[in-house]
């Protein structure tokens, strides 16, 4: 069974990051969408726990799709989940670098895991979880940005109506 993990922190998950996944889910038995937790990042807007709660509703009709969240090492949870592969998406060149560098310590780590690079959607190439956050605090329309399922939450966080 090949098994590939994507990991990012989703705070909130876009329609970018939710077309990687289809293509993704596509090429793999399984792939498991993973939320890193990083305790040296600064919080986030979202918790770990409403990062994976909202991935869950926007990928409830993707069977081969997991959601889980980790503060681990990303190739030790690879290893630990038996998956030869990570899923990344690039949007401009400036991902691109760093992401590279992610890729050769990966495989340094963990040397049974190698790095699958794929081009976002044309429509998301400028997306960003950050992106969004700002467009919501002007009360743009979200739609073309985040997957209706989560819209109303992201604007209530963000406008301070919940949580
Ligand atoms: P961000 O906060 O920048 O959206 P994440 O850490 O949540 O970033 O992203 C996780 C992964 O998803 C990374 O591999 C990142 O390059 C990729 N990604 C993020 N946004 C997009 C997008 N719009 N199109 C394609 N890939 C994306």
């Amino acid at each position: 069974m090949k098994t590939a993990i994507y990991p990012g922190s989703f705070d909130p998950v876009t329609l970018g990051h939710l077309n990687i996944i289809k293509r993704a889910a596509r090429c793999f038995d399984k792939l498991i969408v993973c939320v890193m937790v990083n305790s040296e990042k600064p919080a986030g807007m979202f918790t770990p726990d409403e990062r994976v709660d909202m991935l869950r509703r926007v990928c409830e009709k993707l069977p081969n799709v997991e959601i889980d969240q980790s503060s681990s090492l990303v190739a030790d949870y690879a290893r630990e989940h038996r998956a030869c592969t990570l899923i990344k998406g690039l949007r401009a060149v400036s991902d691109y670098e760093k992401e590279v560098q992610m890729a050769l310590i990966n495989r340094q780590l963990n040397p049974r895991l190698d790095t699958m690079f794929l081009p976002s959607g044309p429509k998301y190439n400028h997306l960003s979880s950050s992106v969004v956050k700002e467009m919501a605090r002007y009360g743009a329309d979200l739609s073309d940005f985040v997957p209706r399922e989560i819209i109303d939450e992201v604007n209530d966080r963000i406008n301070g109506r919940n949580g």
